[in-house]
């Protein structure tokens, strides 16, 4: 009978133990979202895939198809095309193509750009079961939001050809 007096004993404290912690995290501010209806907001230093920066005043993409974060590319990912416009000194990015299935983030490609045209995204809700679907025209992307904002877009530039990312 003591025997059996002191394992409910020994059992009551266990589980006071346990509720204890619970009851201490019950009074904590939540640090868990309702995943998918609610997500994270990302950190300030996240990298999700590169995209193209916007000049504030104008909304155009700020790259004008230097093509120097292709060469600094060490996986080859990124292709980038553009045509010098009349009365233009420089290039304005026509394409900009990124392979993401290849890309490790690494961020040669940002600090390659002295004009600040490309930066991380937040993008971190990415899921696909199609390979192409990590082919991304980020150029299209761009252009596609400033028409969303109810910007005009570029104007359509002289047919190119055709470029694949190898
Ligand atoms: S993103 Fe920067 S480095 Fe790359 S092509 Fe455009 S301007 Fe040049
Ligand atoms: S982050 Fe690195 S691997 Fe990805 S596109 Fe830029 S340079 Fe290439």
């Amino acid at each position: 009978m003591k025997k059996y007096l002191k394992e409910i004993g020994g059992g009551f404290y266990s589980l006071m133990l346990g509720m204890r912690v619970t009851l201490a995290q019950f009074f904590k501010p939540t640090v868990t979202v309702h995943y998918p209806h609610e997500s994270l907001k990302m950190t300030p230093r996240f990298r999700g895939h590169i995209e193209l920066v916007r000049d504030p005043k104008t909304g155009q993409a700020m790259c004008f198809a230097c093509k120097v974060c292709e060469k600094a590319c060490p996986s080859d990912c990124i292709i980038v095309e553009g045509v010098k416009k009349e009365g233009e000194k420089r290039k304005s990015v026509t394409e900009f193509k990124l392979d993401f299935t290849k890309c490790s983030l690494c961020g040669s490609c940002v600090e390659a750009c002295k004009s600040n045209a490309i930066q991380f995204s937040k993008a971190y809700n990415m899921v696909s079961m199609n390979k192409e679907d990590f082919i991304m025209n980020l150029f299209q992307k761009l252009e596609s939001e400033r028409s969303a904002d109810g910007q005009a877009t570029a104007t359509p530039p002289p047919e190119q050809p055709k470029s694949e990312v190898p």
